[in-house]
């Protein structure tokens, strides 16, 4: 069984160790622990260590999860590919969501944002190794998206995220993040108040550091392996 406490300190560290190896700010690196396929009692276990957010991918396992955990007060991140039948239930329960590529799914989240809540944080998610297969919105289309998803009321635009191809190579991991974060720099100077930059897994969290991260997505390295996943939308 994963020591999730034990995890959740040594991924901390390896965070401390990244902002303070490339001349980042102490504590301007965020956590996000990825759950998905995992248990609901594991994600107690990580909120009991101290954890605050975490990142689901799929809405039908996510939304049993938030509702079985609702007294932890967890903050919530949608991090997946988004149907449009499920925007309504992101719209009420979550307060971020990672993986916003479309201009419609964007202005459901926002017409189904209750008015009673904080406006609901999104980043654009970037192809931005530009893989066919990959999703996200292409890299010269991120302007023009970003621009129309500023002007929605019940939306906080707050910054890119970017899931690059998976390179072992350090330099390589570094060039996909740089490219992400000149992007955020193109759209800071055309007016956008962005300051989040999506970015770093279990395996590439160092570069995504060294290349201004503001929130990295870790999963296997907090709650071990996933089961293999199943069609769960
Ligand atoms: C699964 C997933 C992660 C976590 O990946 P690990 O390699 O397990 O850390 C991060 N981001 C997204 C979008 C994911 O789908």
């Amino acid at each position: 069984m994963a020591d999730i406490a034990a995890n959740l300190v040594a991924i901390q560290q390896r965070i401390r160790d990244a902002e303070q190896q490339y001349g980042r700010e102490s504590g301007s690196v965020e956590l996000l622990a990825v759950s998905k396929m995992h248990t609901a009692e594991l994600i107690q276990q990580a909120a009991a260590a101290g954890q605050q957010h975490f990142g689901e991918n799929y809405w039908q396992e996510a939304q049993a999860k938030i509702h079985q955990l609702q007294a932890c007060q967890l903050s919530w991140h949608f991090i997946g590919p988004i149907q449009a039948n499920k925007t309504s239930g992101i719209a009420q329960h979550c307060d971020w969501v990672h993986s916003v590529d479309r201009l419609k799914i964007a202005q459901r989240l926002n017409d189904q944002r209750p008015d009673n809540m904080a406006r609901l944080n999104i980043c654009l998610q970037v192809n931005i190794s530009q893989e066919a297969s990959k999703s996200g919105v292409a890299v010269d289309e991120v302007a023009a998206l970003a621009q129309q998803i500023a002007t929605l009321p019940r939306i906080a635009l707050r910054g890119l995220m970017a899931i690059p191809k998976a390179y072992t190579d350090f330099a390589q991991q570094r060039q996909a993040f740089r490219n992400l974060r000149e992007l955020q720099q193109q759209l800071q100077q055309s007016g956008l108040p962005l300051d989040t930059l999506s970015m770093g897994m279990s395996n590439d969290l160092e570069a995504a550091v060294a290349e201004g991260s503001t929130m990295v997505r870790v999963g296997t390295a907090i709650f071990g392996a996933r089961p293999k996943p199943e069609n769960t939308q």
